[in-house]
């Protein structure tokens, strides 16, 4: 295939189609089992949907593409990608991850390794001297980085993460969920393996759980990966890799769109007199805006977290008054999405009056104005 830019491999992702019906956008195949070649048992092809079936083809052959990646697998969701990650590693390993991270993930993590002989530890890794002090010799097997970060959006130096870990001997995971390929490709910092929850940006529609893992080269470990996802069962159905394909095939334009209106909503944000704190990593203010501007192209993101003056009872009045916003978690569809972050994750150190906003594709106009409204 030859190499387009993003927004043509994206536009035309699901154009592929060898159907012979001409159809442009190739048919969802329900079945489950596939027929063997006349003789023999070898099997060539498909076999038993939980080890792929042909729909998958596509997705994963975009994201891969996206991704500059060797390999990819669409999982049944964000977590069941990451888990099959973790799950991979050799027992007594221990893996890095960042302070600040998708709270569900150090939720699953916490309560595995307790079971698990799986050790851990969280590092600011905004500091890489507090991440190179992290690692355990001859034990980290995993450094894990979530750029930009839930929910400051703090941006992690991939390079230099990837070096550390290299020289550790461990592998650079990078969860780019919040980033999205269209901003960043964190393989070709030195990043081994991407994980996203492909329930946000990718499908962008808050109508489907899915998640991807892909892989810089294909070795053991990534193998075990496939394994996992093979055997746990936790392959993305047919139906959700249809729609997760129709949904990415506008993914710059969502993102795009989203990137503009959260640089418009922070930099408006910043002069609101109930505002105490912006985190957008757009403004020169935020601590990882250097980094963000070598480490991402095309912008920002669509993430913005506020700190509203009056503690966590006068955030949550702004949530019960906004009518655009809709008062709800997960981030990265298509309409605006605002939450208080301390209620969803209180064991994060997350500030009581923190507001997460998901900015979606409306008028950037009615947004501020909504928010404005519900500030007072
Ligand atoms: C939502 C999310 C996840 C988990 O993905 P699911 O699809 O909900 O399982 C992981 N990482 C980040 C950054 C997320 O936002």
């Amino acid at each position: 295939m030859p190499r387009y830019l993003p927004d043509t491999t994206l536009a035309q992702g699901a154009c592929e189609t060898h159907d012979p019906t001409g159809a442009i956008i190739p048919p969802i195949h329900l079945a489950t089992t596939f027929l063997r070649p006349s003789e023999g048992y070898s099997q060539t092809g498909w076999s038993y949907s939980r080890y792929g079936y042909p729909g998958l083809e596509q997705p994963e052959a975009t994201l891969r593409t996206l991704e500059g990646a060797a390999d990819c697998r669409l999982f049944s969701s964000g977590m069941s990608a990451m888990t099959a990650v973790i799950m991979a590693l050799k027992p007594g390993s221990h893996c890095v991850f960042p302070i600040d991270m998708y709270h569900g993930m150090r939720t699953w993590l916490k309560r595995y390794s307790a079971q698990q002989n799986l050790k851990f530890s969280h590092a600011d890794m905004t500091d890489l001297e507090c991440m190179r002090a992290a690692i355990i010799p001859g034990q980290t097997s995993i450094v894990w980085a979530e750029t930009p970060s839930n929910p400051h959006w703090y941006l992690y130096d991939i390079a230099a993460l990837a070096d550390i870990a290299h020289k550790a001997g461990a592998r650079l995971v990078v969860d780019n969920t919040v980033a999205t390929p269209v901003l960043s490709q964190p393989l070709s910092f030195g990043a081994d393996i991407v994980v996203h929850s492909a329930t946000k940006y990718l499908n962008g529609h808050s109508d489907v759980l899915a998640g991807a893992a892909m892989t810089a080269r294909t070795d053991d470990f990534w193998e075990q990966v496939c394994f996992n996802r093979d055997y746990h069962g936790s392959v993305l159905g047919q139906f959700q890799a249809a729609l997760l394909m129709r949904g990415m095939r506008t993914l710059h334009l969502r993102v795009g769109r989203a990137c503009a209106s959260a640089m418009t909503l922070a930099t408006a944000c910043l002069e609101h007199p109930k505002v105490e704190k912006v985190y957008y990593p757009g403004l020169p203010s935020h601590p990882g805006h250097d980094l963000a501007k070598r480490q991402m192209t095309g912008g920002f993101g669509g993430m913005v977290s506020i700190l509203v003056k009056g503690g966590a009872s006068e955030a949550d009045r702004v949530t019960a008054r906004t009518r655009v916003w809709k008062p709800a978690t997960s981030l990265g569809g298509v309409e605006s999405l605002i939450e208080r972050r301390e209620a969803i994750e209180p064991n994060s150190h997350v500030e009581p009056n923190l507001l997460r906003l998901s900015v979606g594709i409306e008028a950037a106009s009615d947004l501020i104005d909504d928010l404005w409204t519900a500030l007072g």
